[in-house]
C-alpha cells in the first residue's frame, strides 16, 4: 500500500489538531494493554538495578562474568542515535578482558512510560548478549532501535573502526538536495519511507508498507506523512492506535534523512502541549453536522454533500475509519448484479429471513427490511464511487452466497474507508479531526447543533440537522460492565474511538435505547493481539478444533453459537485450521502469518505437535473432514457451506483463537427514516443516526456482512432524511 502526502485542507486541519499530551497518554495506555509490553515492563521492574525514574540507566557493578573475552579494546566509548524524543546516548565500558563491563544509556527525551521504562531492560540485554544485537523491548521499538544503533556504533569504536557518519549538509543547510529512502521493520513487514529534500525543506514523503496489519489503512499513514510535512521534522507524534507502524516510519525517515546529510540533533523534540492552556471559542454554521467519520458517517457526508448541503464532519480520532476499518469480511446484499452475473440465486426476502433468524427474531423487522431492500442499490453506489465489491461468497448464517468483498480478497473495511476518504476529500468536505463531540444542542426538544472540543478549541456548531454516526461502545469497559457485567475483562476488537459517546449524547436529549445489552462476541479473535480472524477463513473451508484435536461445531453457525461452543471447550479456546490452498486464495491470511500468530507444519501430525494435541486424533479429524467435503455431507455437525475444497495441501496452519467483544448491537433507537426516537416513542426533531451507534437492526446476533450493509444503507437513509428535513 502507498501513502503519500499532499498539501491542502487536511494538512492544515491535522496540524491544528495535534495533541502531544493525548498521544503520549494513549501510547502509554497501549503499552500497558499489550501483554508483551506487560512482560517487558515487569521484567524491567524486577531488575534490581532499575532506578525509580529510568530515563537514564545508571551503572551498577557488573559481575566479572560479564567481562567475556572479546575483540574490543578496553576503554569507554560513547555513540548517539536519535530516539523517540531526541538523541539517545549509549556509553559502553569495555573491561580488561575485552568484554562489555558496563553500559550507561541516557535518553531523557524518551516517553517515560514507554521508551524510558525500557532503558534498564535494554541495558541488561546488551550486557547479557555482550553485543548490540539484542531483541529490544516490544512496545518501545523506537527507543530500542536507537539504543541498538548507538550501541553498535559504540562497539564499532571499541573495535577500532571508524563510524560511518555519512555526508553532512553544508553550512546552515539542513539537507543535501535529492531523494533518499530508508526502511525499517513495522508490525507485519518492512516499512519504506522515501523523502525528497531541498537544502532547507522536506519537499515530499512517500510511505509504503502493509499498514493494514495494524488495522490502519494508507489513509492513516498518509496523515502521519502530513504531520511530518507540517512539522518539517522527523520528531512528530505517533498515530494513536498504530504506534508500532508509526515508530517504524519514524526510524525509516531518520535513516533517509541521515542519508540526506541531516544532523538529526538539529530537529527539536516535540513540545508538550499545556493541558491547562486556555481554549479559544469558535462558532461554526452548517446545514448538517455529522458526528463520527466511520463508514456510516462518511457515507452520509458524501451523500449529503452531493445533495448540495454544507456538511461538517467531526472525528474524535486523528484519522477516519473507526470500526469500519476493521471489517474484514464483506457486505451482505441480495439480488445484486454481481450475484446475477455469477449465477447465484438469492432474494431480498431470504436476506430478511436469514437476518431475523440469525438475530433470534429480536431484530426490528422494519429496519431489517429497509437494509435488505436497499442493499443491492448500496452495492451499485459503491461501484459508482470506485469501491466495487465483486467477490461473492458464503458467510455464517446466510442461506446463499451473499457477502460481497473486494476482488483481491482484501479486508472490506480498509478498502472502503480508503475510497470513502478519497471521495470526502474530492468533495472538499470539512472534516475536523481530533475533535470530539461532547453534547447535542437542543432548543425546546429540537436538536440544532453540536458542542465539540479539540486540543485548543471549544466549538459550537450550529446545524439544521445532526446525524450521529459515532459507532459502538466496544472499547468503553465501563459501559460494557454497566450493561453486561459478565463480559468484564473480555478482549475487544473495537477501534479506540468506540467509546459510546453518541449513545450518551443522544440519551441526554431524551433518546430511547434498544437491545443495549446485546453485545456480540466474535468467535475467532487471537487473544494476544486482539486481531480478528476473518469469517472468510472459515467460509473458504477452515475448520475449528479444540485442544484435543477434535471438531466440536458446524464452524459456520452464527457467531453467538460458535462462540458459545468454543467457551465449552477445554480452556475456552480453539484452533482455526487451514491449508496452503486456502492461504493462497485469501490475501487476509498473509498478515496473520507475517505478524507471527500462525503456527505451521508440513504434515498434520507436525501441526498437532505444534499445538500440543494428539497427532493421531488430529489426523483422524482431518481425514473425516476431508471425506465429508468429498461426500458433501458433514455427518458429525451438519455443516453444508464452505466445503468447496478439502484441507489437503501442505503446509498446514493453525491459529489459537477465542471469543472477543466485536460489535455492540444495541444502541440508540431509530425508525425506518433513521430518525432518533425518544422514550415516548416520538422522533426527536433534527436528530438522525446510523451505523453501530443504533440498535434494532441486528437483534440478538449480527450476521457477518451485515455491519457494512447497515452503514451503507442507513448512512444513506440518514443522509436523505436529514437533507429532506433541512429543506422543510
Ligand atoms: P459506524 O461506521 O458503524 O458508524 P465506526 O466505528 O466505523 O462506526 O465509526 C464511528 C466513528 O465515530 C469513529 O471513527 C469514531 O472515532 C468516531 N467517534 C466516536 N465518538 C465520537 C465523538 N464523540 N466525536 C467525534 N467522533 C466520534
Amino acid at each position: 500500500m502507498k501513502g503519500s502526502t499532499k498539501t491542502g485542507l487536511l494538512r492544515g486541519l491535522i496540524a491544528a489538531a495535534v495533541s502531544i499530551a493525548m498521544l503520549f497518554g494513549l501510547m502509554a495506555v497501549e503499552y500497558y494493554l499489550n501483554p508483551d509490553n506487560q512482560a517487558a515492563q515487569s521484567s524491567a521492574a524486577q531488575t534490581a538495578e532499575t532506578p525509580a525514574v529510568p530515563a537514564v540507566a545508571e551503572a551498577e557493578p557488573i559481575s566479572a562474568d560479564a567481562n567475556a573475552a572479546g575483540a574490543f579494546q578496553p576503554g569507554t566509548y560513547t555513540a548517539t542515535a536519535n530516539g523517540f524524543g531526541g538523541p539517545v546516548d549509549v556509553t559502553i565500558t569495555i573491561g580488561d578482558a575485552g568484554g562489555i563491563a558496563d553500559v550507561v544509556i541516557a535518553g531523557q527525551g524518551e516517553t517515560p512510560d514507554v521508551g524510558g521504562a525500557a532503558i534498564p531492560e535494554l541495558r541488561n540485554q546488551i550486557i547479557t548478549a555482550q553485543s548490540a544485537d539484542i531483541d529490544g523491548v516490544s512496545g518501545a521499538s523506537f527507543t530500542s532501535g536507537a539504543v541498538k544503533e548507538a550501541a553498535a556504533n559504540a562497539l564499532a569504536l571499541a573495535s577500532g573502526q571508524e563510524i560511518e557518519t555519512g555526508p553532512k549538509a553544508e553550512g546552515d543547510n539542513l539537507f543535501i538536495p535529492g531523494t533518499y529512502t530508508g526502511s525499517s521493520k513495522g508490525f507485519g513487514g518492512d516499512v519504506e519511507v522515501t523523502v525528497t529534500v531541498s537544502e532547507m525543506a522536506i519537499e515530499d514523503i512517500q510511505i509504503s508498507g502493509d499498514h493494514e496489519t495494524e488495522n490502519i489503512g494508507s489513509f492513516a499513514v498518509s496523515m502521519l506523512g502530513e504531520r511530518i510535512m507540517d512539522a518539517q521534522s522527523p520528531n512528530v507524534d505517533a498515530l494513536s492506535g498504530a504506534t508500532v507502524t508509526s515508530s517504524a516510519i519514524m526510524r525509516a525517515l531518520q535513516q533517509a534523512l541521515t542519508e540526506a546529510g541531516a544532523d538529526l540533533s538539529r530537529f527539536p523534540a516535540p513540545e508538550e502541549a499545556d493541558p491547562d492552556a486556555p481554549k479559544t471559542d469558535e462558532t461554526l454554521d452548517c446545514d448538517i453536522c455529522i458526528v463520527g467519520a466511520g463508514g456510516a458517517g462518511m457515507t452520509a457526508a458524501i451523500k449529503a454533500t452531493q445533495a448540495g448541503k454544507n456538511v461538517i464532519l467531526l472525528e474524535r480520532m486523528p484519522y477516519v475509519g473507526g470500526n469500519t476499518t476493521k471489517a474484514t469480511g464483506g457486505m451482505n446484499a441480495a439480488e445484486t448484479h454481481y450475484q446475477a452475473e455469477q449465477g447465484i440465486e438469492d432474494s431480498v426476502q431470504q436476506f430478511i429471513d436469514d437476518t431475523m433468524e440469525g438475530g433470534h427474531q429480536m431484530n426490528n423487522k422494519d429496519l431489517v427490511t429497509v437494509m435488505a431492500q436497499n442493499s443491492a442499490k448500496g452495492i451499485d453506489w459503491l461501484d459508482s464511487i470506485g469501491a466495487p465489491l465483486p467477490k461473492v461468497s458464503f458467510s455464517g448464517g446466510a442461506t446463499n452466497a451473499r457477502i460481497h468483498a473486494p476482488e483481491d480478497g482484501s479486508g472490506v473495511g480498509a478498502f472502503l474507508v480508503t475510497r470513502f476518504l478519497n471521495k470526502v476529500n474530492e468533495l472538499g468536505i470539512n472534516v475536523l479531526y481530533d475533535t470530539k463531540a461532547t453534547e447535542l444542542i437542543s432548543d425546546n426538544g429540537t436538536v440544532v447543533g453540536v458542542k465539540a472540543e479539540s486540543a485548543d478549541t471549544n466549538y459550537t456548531i450550529n446545524a439544521k440537522a445532526v446525524i450521529l454516526t459515532t459507532g459502538g461502545f466496544g472499547n468503553n469497559q465501563d459501559m460494557i460492565v454497566q450493561y453486561r457485567p459478565d463480559l468484564e475483562g473480555t478482549v475487544s476488537t473495537s477501534a479506540p474511538g468506540a467509546m459510546g459517546d453518541g449513545i450518551v449524547m443522544a440519551q441526554a436529549v431524551g433518546a430511547d435505547l434498544v437491545d443495549i445489552e446485546q453485545i456480540q462476541l466474535h468467535p475467532t479473535v487471537e487473544q494476544g493481539t486482539s486481531m480478528l480472524i476473518t469469517e472468510s477463513v472459515r467460509g473458504d473451508g477452515a475448520i475449528l478444533v479444540n485442544q484435543e484435536g477434535k471438531r466440536f461445531t458446524d464452524e459456520l453457525l452464527t457467531r453467538d453459537k460458535v462462540s458459545a461452543a468454543e467457551l465449552e471447550q477445554t480452556g475456552g479456546y480453539a484452533y482455526i485450521l487451514f491449508d496452503q490452498r486456502l492461504r493462497d486464495g485469501l490475501k487476509a491470511i498473509e498478515k496473520y502469518v507475517s505478524i507471527g500468530i500462525t503456527v505451521q507444519a508440513d504434515t498434520i501430525e507436525g501441526l498437532a505437535e505444534q499445538i500440543g494435541c494428539d497427532p493421531a486424533t488430529l489426523s483422524e479429524t482431518l481425514s473425516t473432514w476431508n471425506q465429508a467435503v468429498a461426500n458433501k455431507n458433514d455427518e458429525e455437525f451438519g455443516r453444508d457451506t464452505g466445503m468447496e475444497n478439502d484441507l489437503s495441501v501442505a503446509p498446514f496452519y493453525a491459529i489459537k483463537i477465542a471469543p472477543g467483544i466485536h460489535h455492540t448491537m444495541g444502541g440508540v433507537k431509530i425508525d425506518t427514516q433513521a430518525q432518533v426516537i425518544n422514550t415516548e416513542g416520538k422522533p426527536i426533531p433534527g436528530l438522525f443516526a446510523a451505523g453501530e451507534v443504533c440498535g434494532g437492526v441486528h437483534g440478538g446476533n449480527r450476521i457477518g456482512g451485515n455491519a457494512v450493509a447497515d452503514i451503507v444503507v442507513f448512512g444513506t437513509v440518514a443522509s436523505e432524511s436529514a437533507v429532506a428535513y433541512c429543506d422543510k
